[in-house]
Parts: C-alpha cells; structure tokens; sequence
C-alpha cells in the first residue's frame, strides 16, 4: 500500500484534475490512500469568510462563501455528466454557522469554516472518480483523525487515530483499491472540527503513512522534486534527486517551504521513503527522501523575508549572563516564538525573528523591563548550506550585513 498526497495547485482547474484522475489509473490496481488539500486558493478565501464572520460583517462572509460556492459548482458541473452529485450538505453547515454570531473563540471558527475547504475538494474529486470509473471510497477524516482542542494548531491523538486506521481503513481496503480522505483537518472527541496548521496535509498523509506501515508516500507537486532554491528567485535553481530525512528537516528548519516540518518525523520513525514527484509529468524522476546520507549536495539557499532585528541590551552596562538569558527565553515561550537566530554578545543579545507584528510588540514591551530595546524590521535572513566564499558573496553582493552565523555546513546573513 502507498500513500499520495496532491496539493491544492494539483486540482486548481478541470484539466488538472482530469490529470489526476489519468495519474491515478497509470497505477492499476495498487492500493493507494489518497489525500487531497483544498481545491487552490480555497484555504485563503475561506480564511477571508472567517475574517468577515468573527468581524460581525455576516452579508460580507454569506457573499464570500457563495464565491467558493459557485466556483466549486462549476467545477462539478463540468466534471460530473452522469449523475447529480452535491455539495450540498458541506454548504449548508458552514452557511447554518454563518447565520450566528460569534461567541466562541476566532481560531474555534477558523476551523469550523476553513475545514470544508478539504471536504468540498475531495467530495469533488471522489465524485470524478466515480464518473471515470475509477472506484473508489470517500472517508471523512473527522471520524479517523482525533486530536485535542488546540483550534489551528491541533495535535494529534495518536493512539486514537491508530486504532480507527486499524478499525476502519485497514478494512476497506480488503474490499477496495482507493481511498480517498482529507489531510489538514481532524476533530476533537467532541466532534468539533480542528485544522493541524497551514500546509499540513502534508503531515496528516505522514501519519496515514506510518499507521498503515505503506511502502512509501508519495507528496505531487508543481515542481519537479525539490529544489536547491526557490526557483521563482533563482533562475538556476535545480532539483536534488536524493536526500536524507535529517537533511529535510534541516531545511525545513532555516524556513525552506518545501515540506510541513511535521512530516519526515513519522517516516523516518518507520522508514518509509518519501518521494516529491510533479504531477505535470510524472514520469520525472522527482526527489527520493530516505535514510541514506547524500553527498555532494549543491549548495541549498533559503531566503527569509520579513524579519525583525531586535536589540536587547543591559540597561546598566553590566554583562548579560544566563540570568537574562534564561529570561528572554522565558518570553519566547510565553509568547511562542521561535526565533530565528540569535547571537549573544558581552552587553546585548541580538535575535531575529520573523515579523508577526503583535507578538513583536509583545515581546519588545515585555523585554523592556530588562534591557534597552531596539527594532529594526524589513529585513531578509539568508541561509545557504553546503555553502562556498564565491556563493555567499554573490548572494550578498550590494546587500547591507547586519549580522553572519556560520557553522562547518551552514551560514546565515541578515541582510538589509
Ligand atoms: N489546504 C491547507 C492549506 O492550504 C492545507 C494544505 O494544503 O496542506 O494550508
Ligand atoms: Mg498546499
């Protein structure tokens, strides 16, 4: 049994999605558990209705909704020939929803709302399937995948989840070939609807992997495998056929938007190799992610916008020791941020960190208490593993640097 997952710019159009249907028959009879995001940019706009909600701007939310209707409708009307499928019933919770007002917490609604962007993708898709003949089983993950009321940021019950794969997907797969579930969401034992944080289908097909021992898990992308570079911003970005579990967390670590940081955790626990291939041609190699150490990897560039500096500095002149270490680190936690990179000098520490406006303020207040406090924001912070003298100047060549970090692999420069 393998694993896929197909992310939302993999069913953004009718003939993507007719691509997948065509990918999916390549493979005959396998067994395959499929796992679909929501269709595009439905995640983003479902985002704007729980906005317009939670500001008491109902019209404003019911007007939006109706856009992600219509636009679903239409897909579904030009897929579906034979028999009339509907969304119906995804439609109407959400619109019961809206006609409330808001009395629970934002990130309560984000869930309840931005949920049916999966749910509406992969009814659609299921429903295709049926009507090119390819059999298949719809589950809801709600009923598999249990986590705790962490709203937005979910985590996993385990033991739970196990017992119902074991319970009910082990199962229908004696009886089927496919299944085809949501990643990203889940509920709580209370049956509200939970989301496991942005871009984490990637980690729920992670975890179907593991519990279902498959033979590897497959994530279909844009992209021919994953790059050294962001190739929207390095024209000379190339693909890495190989790559080792721990190299991809580091990367996803330095802020690499390959794959959610969640996800290699499960496999590598389990040995499953993970393979990122481009559904635009799925006869391309693509990346293999396994145990095995790569050598001779190019250089890998990962470039962070959006970055704060901030300054701490002992208000009396006297050395910053653990103390006032271990109290930084204490806000940190409190506030949950992580910062980026620090570096710690006689009078002052110096901490990037990525710019989320009041969670900065937070912690630029709260810090006053025990040093002088400067911010400096609109920078980029620049990592380059595997890096060489040439690469980095060229990098950095007419930038301003702030501040470099560099170890035997990698090196960081916050740039201006
Ligand atoms: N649809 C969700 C998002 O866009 C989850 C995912 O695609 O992984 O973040
Ligand atoms: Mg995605």
């Amino acid at each position: 049994m393998n694993v896929f997952k197909f992310g939302g710019a993999s069913i953004n159009s009718i003939e993507r999605i007719e691509n997948v249907g065509k990918i999916i028959k390549s493979f005959g009879s396998e067994k395959i558990l499929i796992i679909i995001s929501a269709m595009g940019k439905t995640t983003n706009a479902l985002e704007k209705v729980v906005d317009a909600f939670f500001a008491g701007n109902q019209k404003e939310a019911l007007d939006l909704f109706e856009a992600i209707k219509n636009e679903h409708n239409y897909v579904l009307q030009q897929l579906i020939k034979k028999e009339s499928s509907s969304l119906k019933d995804f439609y109407t919770e959400i619109e019961w929803l809206l006609h409330d007002k808001p009395v629970r917490a934002y990130d309560y609604y984000y869930d309840q709302i931005v949920c049916c962007g999966e749910l509406l993708s992969t009814a659609l898709v299921s429903a295709y399937f049926n009507e090119i003949e390819i059999t298949n089983n719809w589950v809801d993950v709600r009923d598999i995948l249990r986590t705790d009321n962490n709203f937005r940021d979910a985590i996993v019950d385990w033991d739970f989840t196990k017992t119902k794969i074991t319970e009910t997907i082990v199962p229908l797969f004696e009886k089927t070939n496919l299944v085809l579930t949501q990643g990203f969401i889940g509920a709580t034992d209370e049956n509200e609807s939970t989301t496991l944080g942005r871009e984490g289908s990637d980690y729920s097909a992670a975890i179907f992997a593991n519990m279902l021992n498959a033979k590897s898990l497959t994530i279909w992308k844009d992209v021919e495998g994953v790059m050294n570079a962001d190739p929207k911003e390095f024209a000379d970005a190339q693909i890495i056929r190989y790559l080792s579990y721990n190299e991809v967390i580091e990367m996803a670590y330095y802020g690499a938007q390959v794959i959610h940081p969640k996800t290699i955790k499960p496999l590598q626990n389990k040995q499953i190799p993970l393979y990122v291939k481009c559904f635009l041609n799925k006869d391309l190699p693509g990346t293999t992610i396994d145990n095995k150490v790569a050598h001779n990897l190019p250089p890998i560039i990962v470039v962070k916008q959006q970055q704060v500096l901030l300054q701490l500095s002992s208000k009396d002149f006297s050395f910053v020791g653990e103390a006032y270490v271990s109290k930084l680190y204490e806000l940190f936690a409190a506030l949950k941020i992580k910062p980026n990179l620090t570096q710690n000098g006689a009078i002052s520490i110096l901490c990037c960190l990525d710019d989320k406006p009041d969670k900065i303020e937070k912690l630029a207040l709260s810090a006053a208490e025990y040093f002088d406090v400067l911010v400096e924001k609109n920078l980029t912070l620049l990592t380059i593993r595997y890096y060489s003298k040439e690469k980095f100047d060229e990098l950095t060549k007419d930038k301003k640097i702030l501040l470099t970090q560099q170890t035997t692999e990698t090196i960081q420069a916050l740039l201006h």
